[in-house]
C-alpha cells in the first residue's frame, strides 16, 4: 500500500509508524529521519538542510523532492510505502502525484492534535539517536532510562524540540502544510484519525482505517 501519515509536528506520525510499517510490509520513509542522518553524516544535502531545520522552518523544496523520490526509487518501496512528513507543500504534493504517475497514494492518514497538546508531548519528546524512535518519559518511556528499546541508543533532545522552535513549526505547519488536508480530502483519499487519545488506541484507529487487523 502507498500512505502518506500527515499531521501536526507531535501528532504521533513516528510513534505509530512503526506498526503500521510491520503490520503493511512496507518501509516507514520519513522526511524529518533522512535529513537528520545527512546531518550526522556531514553531506552537502544535509549541510544545506540544517539552517532551516534549526528555525524550525521547511528545508526548500527542491532539496526534499530530489531526496524522498530517490529514496522512493529503492526496490524496497516498489510495493508500497509509508511517507511520514512528506509532502509538507502544495510543491512536494505535486511532485510526488507526478512521479506516482497513476499509482497514486492510496490513503493519505491525518492524525489531528491539538496545539496545546502537541507542545506538552514536543517538549517532553526524547529521540533516539540511532533509530530516530521518538519516546516521552510520562506517555511512552523507554525500558531504562534515555535508553532506546529497540537498540540501546542514546535518547536526546532534537535542537528544535526546544520552546521557540517548536512554536515556530506548529506556525509553518498551519500555514504551509494543513492546506494539504484539502488537497488529499478533494482526492477522496483522506481519513481522519483522532490522535488525541492514549497511543494504542490511535494506533487501533489508525488500523480500523486501513481495513486490516493489529
Ligand atoms: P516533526 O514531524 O516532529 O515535525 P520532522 O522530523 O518531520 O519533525 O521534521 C524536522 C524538520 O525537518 C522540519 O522542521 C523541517 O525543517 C525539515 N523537514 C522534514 N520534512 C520536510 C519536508 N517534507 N519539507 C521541508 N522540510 C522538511
Ligand atoms: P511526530 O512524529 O508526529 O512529530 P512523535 O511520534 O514523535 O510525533 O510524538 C511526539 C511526542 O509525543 C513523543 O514524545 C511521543 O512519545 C509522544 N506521543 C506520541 N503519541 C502520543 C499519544 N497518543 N499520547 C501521548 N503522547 C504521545
Amino acid at each position: 500500500m502507498r500512505i502518506v501519515l500527515m499531521g501536526p509536528p507531535g501528532a504521533g506520525k513516528g510513534t505509530q509508524a512503526t506498526a503500521i510499517s510491520q503490520r503493511l510490509s512496507v518501509p516507514h520513509i520519513a522526511s524529518g529521519n533522512l535529513l537528520r542522518e545527512h546531518r550526522a553524516k556531514g553531506t552537502p544535502l544535509g549541510e544545506e538542510a540544517g539552517a532551516s531545520m534549526d528555525k524550525g522552518l521547511l528545508v526548500p523544496d527542491g532539496l526534499v523532492i530530489r531526496m524522498v523520490l530517490d529514496r522512493l526509487n529503492q526496490p524496497d518501496a516498489k510495493d508500497g510505502f509509508l511517507l511520514d512528513g512528506f509532502p509538507r507543500t502544495g510543491e512536494q504534493a505535486e511532485a510526488l502525484d507526478k512521479s506516482l504517475g497513476l499509482r497514486g497514494v492510496q490513503m493519505a492518514l491525518n492524525i489531528a492534535v491539538g496545539t496545546d497538546e502537541l507542545v506538552k508531548r514536543l517538549g517532553g519528546r526524547l529521540t533516539c539517536r540511532t533509530c530516530q524512535t521518538p519516546y516521552h518519559p510520562v506517555t511512552a518511556p523507554p525500558k531504562v532510562a534515555r535508553r532506546c528499546d529497540k537498540d540501546g541508543g542514546e535518547l536526546y533532545q532534537r535542537d528544535d524540540d526546544k520552546p521557540d522552535a517548536v512554536r515556530q513549526r506548529i506556525e509553518v505547519y498551519n500555514k504551509q502544510t494543513s492546506p494539504l488536508v484539502e488537497y488529499y480530502g478533494r482526492r477522496g483519499t483522506l481519513k481522519e484519525i483522532n490522535g488525541e487519545q492514549a497511543i494504542d488506541h490511535v494506533q487501533t484507529a489508525i488500523f480500523a482505517a486501513l481495513g486490516v487487523k493489529a
